[in-house]
């Protein structure tokens, strides 16, 4: 067994996850014996001193029951709607499961610009920190309500994982209706063998991931890969566990099978592990191979190894920094406009204050602005491990 690996006991702070389709039956609604086990569970770990975080799903779901909306997939104003009727029950329903063990709830619902907009950020994570030193429990979904298409996370895998980052989680549990991650979508492949341990997020790692998702949740195993990548990265170990037993947590503890995603060993600011997080990067910087090598040696991003810009962003908006295939190999904080960055691509750095009119920063991205991808092929990594 891998020495990262330890007891949910040993842990400092824990986020659990919980999938819709565990807490809410299509037909007769929440399943409160399930979650009163699961609350049981909280209890012990609370008990033992551990802080518990909760993320849970089941507003949309729990609202199309509530509201006896047609099965199918909901528009938009009916996700709203539904999550509008289906969140109230559902805080409530934490609130007086979590009660019975005299632990107090809070809720907190959260828009894609609490996580994305480092001032919000700052503040979400202020007002979380504030409920955990008050002894309470935060129960945290997205702001379904007025989340719209594009404004969105739309699953809470990725959603949890920020949260995980953002409160210095050491764990994050996802608990749903799978109890891992396999080779291959185990339902589609009877060859598909159970990886008990994953050491990094690797391209092999991430073609593993099916798309599948059910009709309750939006998540697959594509979301949990996206979410062991935001809190890998940022050094929280992840666990994909099978929600479907009572007192899943205890389950874990008992040695029931699960998935554990391995840390990363690196140490990372508070202000890289935002960065590397950003759902939305505003832009794009497609470098050349000279370039990549020079990322991966610690080095910062010169405007020289820029092949391609794309994208609208302003100096300070995050970027994906993409290798000439397409694969992303890093995130930065763009030193330049979208528009003087395209000027200034495949430019020596001398020659940025003829071109500008000014002089510029040497680099388009400083290298402590920037935070490599966990998700990079075996070799660079090694590479990286070499240079250090
Ligand atoms: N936020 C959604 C809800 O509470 C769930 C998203 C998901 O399934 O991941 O209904």
């Amino acid at each position: 067994m891998a020495t990262d690996r330890r007891p949910l006991a040993a842990c400092r702070r824990i986020v659990i996850k919980i999938g819709s389709a565990l807490l809410v039956d299509r037909k007769s609604g929440l399943k409160k014996a399930w979650l009163d086990a699961m609350c049981e569970d909280i209890a012990a770990l609370k008990a033992k001193g551990v802080e518990v975080l909760v993320v849970s799903s089941g507003a949309i779901a729990m609202g199309r029951t509530v509201l006896d909306l047609a099965s199918g997939a909901l528009k938009l104003e009916e996700s709203q709607a539904a999550a509008a009727v289906g969140q109230i029950a559902l805080a409530r329903a934490w609130s007086e499961s979590l009660s019975r063990h005299e632990i107090i709830a809070g809720q907190i619902l959260l828009t894609l610009g609490d996580t994305e907009e480092r001032r919000r950020y700052l503040n979400a994570r202020a007002t979380i920190s504030q409920l955990m030193k008050l002894k309470a429990v935060p129960v945290i979904n997205e702001n379904d309500t007025v989340a719209t298409t594009e404004i969105r996370y739309g699953d809470n895998d990725r959603l949890a994982a920020r949260v995980a980052t953002m409160v210095g989680a050491d764990l994050l549990v996802l608990l749903s209706d799978i109890d891992g991650l396999y080779t291959a979508p185990p339902h589609l492949d009877p060859n598909a063998e159970f990886l008990d341990y994953v050491a990094a997020i690797t391209p092999e790692i991430e073609a593993m991931a099916g798309g599948a998702a059910s009709e309750l949740s939006r998540g697959g195993m594509r979301t949990k890969i996206d979410a062991g990548k935001i809190a890998t990265s940022a050094g929280c170990a992840m666990i994909i566990a099978s929600g479907k037993v009572d007192h899943p947590l205890q389950a874990i503890i008992d040695g029931v099978r699960h998935s554990w995603f391995a840390p990363s060993a690196e140490p990372v600011t508070a202000r890289k592990t935002w960065i590397a997080g950003q759902l939305l990067p505003a832009g794009r910087l497609t470098v050349d191979e000279g370039a990549e090598r020079a990322l991966h040696s610690g080095k910062s991003l010169l405007p020289a190894g820029v092949r391609k810009v794309d994208g609208e962003f302003s100096r300070g908006d995050t970027v994906a920094i993409l290798s000439l295939a397409g694969r992303e190999i890093a995130r930065g904080l763009a030193g330049y406009d979208a528009q003087e960055a395209r000027q200034i691509a495949g430019k020596k750095s001398a020659e940025i204050s003829a071109i500008l009119g000014y002089s510029g920063r040497a680099a388009m991205i400083h290298r402590d602005d920037m935070v490599m991808s966990v998700a990079r092929n075996a070799k660079a990594g090694e590479k990286e491990k070499a240079d250090a």
